[in-house]
Formats: structure tokens, sequence, C-alpha cells
């Protein structure tokens, strides 16, 4: 990737950025305080024409307490980091697409072929985020070794450090920074109620296998979708070692030649332009909204602003439960109404469709595998039955 294109790209995400409602920013506080964010955006990149094509803008740094999935329903985002919001933004596009094909009209970023759907090769796929994602690849990050948690003295026997007891593979939060290639839960609080939400870390390494597309869209397509470029401002050479042993190392060494789904290892590029509502310094605090964008075409775009994980205002304390159409458009329960409308046939609820994709799950377990020796920790079932 040239200066160039990096910088088209900057300019083109930043403009955008700056369009978004206030409501779906960050803002100075009351007190004064400023809040920060991270921001994700998904660009499509033709290589035949060199077209920049935006498809996802995301922001958000907030993850669901596992506790509060209880009322869900399919309605709730249990992740709300920028870069997950971008992904689930892009299959939401990608069913959109599907639905507009299935009713005669011409996407820019799909192909039908049969029965089936092809992301248009010319289309490679970049992921920008603001900051190093979350997790293992960040932990040689010197800025976030201020984080408080890597103060925190851990004594390698002390079991506070995991997750879970009895699970030795993945770790919880930032806690006991000197271990590094370990599954990490989404960093919090230390005194917060836990999420059990993996970082973006892990994620996106496990996406260089199972591809960007989600059970849903995964059968629909008849090829996975990787990400090409991972672009992400201001690397200095030490995050250029998480980086490699985050998502190459970890897994590189330990699939076989004859191994039917290898990892797509995706190409990280860093860049000079910094995004203006980044973490500047100790006394900003994050901002609880949550936003994401979805750029359908070029007349046709969606804004949400996402608190809680439901659309801003839905929300409801305690055993409320969520008011109807709480949804949004990238929340399971949104992309299993849009797929119901492309499938009409489709019956039984979001779990026993997805229980049915044998070989997708046995892909996803052998990764698993691979990342925590010790077994996975699942979150909480959350179906929409609707
Ligand atoms: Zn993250």
């Amino acid at each position: 990737m040239d200066t160039s294109l990096k910088n088209r790209l900057t300019t083109l995400i930043y403009d955008e950025y700056r369009k978004l409602k206030p409501s779906s920013r960050p803002v100075v506080k009351s007190n004064g305080t400023k809040e920060w964010t991270v921001l994700a955006s998904i660009v499509a990149w033709n290589t035949e024409t060199d077209h920049l094509r935006l498809i996802t803008l995301s922001t958000g740094v907030k993850a669901l307490p596992d506790i509060l999935l209880l009322k869900s329903g399919g309605n709730m985002i249990h992740d709300c980091h920028a870069e997950i919001l971008s992904i689930r933004g892009l299959n939401t596009v990608i069913l959109n697409h599907i639905k507009n094909i299935e009713q005669g009209r011409l996407s820019d970023l799909l192909d039908k072929d049969n029965s089936k759907y092809t992301w248009k090769s010319e289309n490679k796929i970049i992921l920008y985020i603001s900051r190093m994602p979350c997790g293992d690849a960040s932990m040689d990050t010197m800025e976030d070794q201020k984080d408080p948690a890597s103060k925190f003295e851990i004594n390698d026997n002390d079991p506070s450090q995991y997750l879970f007891e009895g699970n030795t593979t993945i770790l919880r939060g930032r806690l006991n920074f000197s271990k590094k290639g370990y599954v990490r839960s989404k960093p919090g609080r230390y005194d917060s109620q836990i999420t059990l939400s993996k970082s973006c870390s892990d994620k996106l390494c496990m996406k260089q296998v199972t591809s960007l597309l989600n059970s849903i869209t995964y059968d629909l397509l008849n090829r996975p979708v990787y990400i090409d470029y991972l672009l992400i401002p201001s690397l200095e050479r030490t995050d250029f070692n998480g980086i490699e042993r985050c998502f190459k190392t970890r897994l590189n060494n330990k699939y076989q030649e004859s191994d039917i789904h290898r990892p797509v290892f995706f190409v990280v590029e860093t860049c000079d332009n910094q995004f203006i509502d980044d973490k500047k310094n100790d006394d900003e605090t994050p901002s609880a909204m949550s936003s994401i964008k979805l750029y359908y075409d070029k007349s046709n775009t969606q804004e949400q602003a996402i608190l809680n994980g439901v659309k801003n205002g839905s929300y409801t304390k305690g055993s409320k439960p969520l008011p109807k159409g709480c949804e949004p458009a990238v929340s399971r329960l949104g992309q299993w109404k849009l797929y119901k409308e492309i499938d009409q046939n489709v019956t039984g609820s979001y779990l026993e469709f997805k229980g049915k994709q044998v070989a997708r799950r046995e892909m996803i377990g052998i990764v698993r595998q691979m990342l925590s020796f010790d077994g996975w920790i699942h979150t909480r079932k959350d179906d929409c039955k609707s």
C-alpha cells in the first residue's frame, strides 16, 4: 500500500467521521473531562479502478457484562468495540445486497453465481482501526503498559489472572502483562461486572481462518471473505512484534500443509494521520457511546448510536424487558430478520440454524483449541426466535 493510497483512505474515513451526528461521537462532559473513543472502518479498494468504497464506519470501546445478556433475545450487541461493530456492519451490508439482488437490483460488491453469491474479488478489504486492537497484539504497546492493571503485580500462580479458574490459557483483561500469546477477555476495570467477550486481538486472529463472514452469511457466499489489509496509524517497531506474535506465530506453527481451513494472513500497514478523538492523555475518559454507520450504496446509508448494546435511548434497567425495535441493524436479531426476508422457508430459531452448521463449528473449534489449549470459555447463549 503506498503513502498516497493511505492518505486517501484516512482522508475519506476522517471526513466521514466528522459527518456523524454529534450524538454518535465522544463529547466534553459537563465537568470538562474530554471523552475518547476508537474509530474503525471497512473500505473496499477496487484494484482495477483504484476506487475506494466505504462500507462501514464505527466507534466504540465498551463490552456488556455477561449477565446483561439474560434479557437480550438477540437485541443486544455484546461487544461494541469499534472493529467488531464494523465486521458486524459488513455482514449486514452483505445481507442487504443479497436481498436487493433477489429483488432484481445490481450490487457493486457481490455477484450472483447459481444459487450462491460471490464477493467481487477486485474489491480488496481494508480494515482501518485508530489504535492497536485490545488483547495480545497490544501487550507490547508502551502506552498500554501505563494501564493500572499492568502495575498490579501478579504472581504466576495467582488464580485471579484467569477468566475462569481451571482454564490457564484464557486470561482476564490485561492482567499478568508479562504473559504473551494468550487469549484474553475484553479489558475493563477489575471491579466491574465480568464480560466473557474475548479481546479484539483474539477475534481478528480467528477471522484469518473463519473469515469475516458470520454464521448467517457464511453459507450464502460460495467463498469466504478475508481482511486483506489492516491499517493502524502510528505503529512502532514494538507494535509490529506484538502483531507478528498475535496474528501469525500463534497460528502458523500449528497448521499442516494439508489442512483445509488454513489461515489467510492479512498485511498490516501503518500511516501518520492520527484520529482526532483518539485517547491523548490519562485525564480523558472512554466514551460510553458506540456508533455504526452502514454505506449500503451511494444514496443509502444508515447511522445508529448504540448505548448498553441497544439503540441509544432504548435501554431499560433491571429486569424490565427491552422495548420492541431496540435492536441495532448490526445486532443478531437485526441480521436474523434480514435473513428471514431472503430465505422465507427458514424455520426455527437462530441458534437452531447455527447448530446445523457442522463444518463451520468444527473449523471454529480447531482455531479455539490452537489459541487456548485448556478449552474455550463461552459467552451466554443469546437466541432470537422471531
Ligand atoms: Zn477491542
